[in-house]
């Protein structure tokens, strides 16, 4: 369990009196106060990466979500939980043919687990460089089968799933009265056709139901004995069951990107107040972040305009100029970044840090202004996360008027809040001449078709913290990430 404040600034500021900690709630489309209903901490669930690609800037930008969000109830002093799944299974490509995780196994002829444990580690990697707090549990969907099986049963005895013709489960969508709300679609107004996850002749009853389990048919990967037969979870299933496991049956705050809202969130929500006992809304506030655009349209796979993370440390820039653009922008609102703007962050970053460092020679001074500044911000972020307003206070700070002890009182108690690494000095790392032409010694050799000593170089490479990958357009590296 998280602790509040368990990073909490090398000064202590003044008790700042909170007014709570308020968000856009999708459901009722109103600011609404985030609480915990067990009186203790509050219960968060954030949904986690499919793991057959690396995350993206933009997913990233949706996890990041979930830290702000902890960050300002640990800076108010309140606990919180966080449980964040890892999608390792059951999430169908766009045409719905086959298991994202499958698809991507054969590519790269490998074990889909492999993959998937694979892209996870590098999921965790990128949350890191991020400084995203760690959630409490990152329960993996392959790994609670039992729980979905669990919650199927139960639905299938309430009257609320039912098998088709074609062994697959289905829940049964007009058994759910208010299914739409979450989204506002209309159940009638639903068109057939439209697609649920699955394609499926003629098996549901009823065109907007969806399937909770998926019969096996041909696969023979991933799947599992049930009561139904052999087969594999459908993706919403995945999140009512975790969630509710693993935040015992309640949760105050569900986080994801605005795409989530329809279908994966509306059917999660009717899946989800079906299985909690005496009705209500099994989550209390849903908060969904508005998609990130690069150069003008939504980052995608798809639309071929990805930027990971390692592209932005192979540009040596600081992987927190990621941070700092996303903060400068309000989550609720699309937001277009471009390779200037991140270069922008980077610079700006690395002069108050060095501002930072000139103002240590003065003892830091929570003066009267400073508490006052501090509670302003404060505010913000609690105010749906008002990070851009936040983030031109803390610009105010650094240029300011504020005596160097301030300054340097305000950077060492709001770091924590803003997760920029203000106090220490990070150097850019920029490639050695022996890096250079390794790299260049490498790219002969493939040319030559020398394999062995391209891969010796690539050893060599490693152990220098470079990592290269072989593309259709040739050899690419990157910085590791630590
Ligand atoms: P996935 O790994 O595809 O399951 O997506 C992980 C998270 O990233 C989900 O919450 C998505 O809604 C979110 N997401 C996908 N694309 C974007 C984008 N361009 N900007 C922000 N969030 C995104
Ligand atoms: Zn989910």
């Amino acid at each position: 369990m998280k602790r509040a404040g368990s990073d909490a600034a090398v000064l202590k500021p003044a008790e700042h009196k909170s007014e709570g900690f308020k968000i856009y709630d999708t459901l009722s489309r109103e600011i609404s106060a985030v609480s915990a209903s067990n009186g203790e901490f509050v219960r968060i669930y954030c949904c986690g990466p499919t793991v057959y690609r690396d995350a993206h800037v933009g997913n990233l930008r949706t996890f990041l979500l979930a830290d702000l969000v902890q960050r300002t109830l640990a800076f108010a002093g309140v606990k919180s939980q966080l449980v964040q799944n890892i999608t390792d299974v059951g999430h169908m490509s766009e045409d719905f043919e086959e298991d994202k995780i499958i698809a991507q196994s054969k590519l790269e002829k490998k074990d889909p687990f492999s993959v998937a444990r694979e892209y996870e580690a590098r999921f965790h990697q990128d949350c890191r460089a991020l400084n995203i707090r760690a959630a409490d549990s990152y329960p993996r969907a392959s790994e609670c089968i039992d729980l979905m099986i669990d919650s199927i049963t139960k639905l299938i005895a309430d009257g609320l799933a039912y098998q088709g013709e074609d062994g697959s489960v289905y829940f049964d969508a007009a058994r759910f009265p208010s299914y739409g709300a979450l989204s506002g679609n209309r159940l009638d107004a639903l068109k057939p056709g439209h697609r649920y996850e699955f394609t499926e002749g003629g098996a549901k009853r009823f065109h907007a139901d969806w399937a909770l389990w998926k019969a096996a048919g041909s696969r023979s990967e991933m799947i599992w004995d049930t009561p139904w037969g052999r087969g594999f979870p459908g993706w919403h299933i995945e999140c009512s069951a975790m969630s509710l496991k693993y935040l015992a049956g309640k949760v105050d705050l569900h986080i994801g990107g605005i795409d989530l809202r329809f279908p994966h969130h509306e059917d999660e929500r009717a899946q989800s107040n079906s299985l909690i006992p005496g009705g209500g809304e099994a989550v209390t506030l849903w908060l969904h972040g508005e998609h990130l655009l690069f150069e003008g349209r939504k980052m995608s796979k798809s639309s071929g305009n990805v930027v990971l993370l390692s592209d932005v440390i192979a540009r040596g820039i600081d992987p927190l100029a990621i941070r700092f653009c996303f903060m400068e922008n309000r989550y609720r609102s699309q937001m277009d970044l471009s390779w200037s703007s991140i270069q922008a962050a980077h610079l700006t970053l690395e002069r108050w840090r060095k501002s930072y460092q000139s103002w240590l020679k003065s003892p830091a001074n929570l003066s009267e202004r400073v508490n006052q500044l501090i509670a302003e911000i404060a505010s913000a972020f609690n105010n749906d996360l008002d990070t851009p307003r936040a983030m031109i206070s803390l610009r105010g700070i650094e240029r300011g008027e504020l005596e160097d002890g301030e300054k340097r009182a305000l950077f060492e108690a709001l770091d924590p809040l803003f997760g920029l690494d203000l106090l220490k000095q990070r150097e850019a790392k920029r490639l050695t001449k022996e890096a250079e032409a390794l790299l260049e010694k490498r790219k002969a050799a493939r040319a030559n078709r020398d394999f062995k000593l391209s891969d010796q170089v690539r050893d060599q490479l490693s152990l220098l913290g470079i990592e290269v990958r072989d593309t259709s357009e040739g050899q690419e590296w990157s910085w590791k990430i630590n």
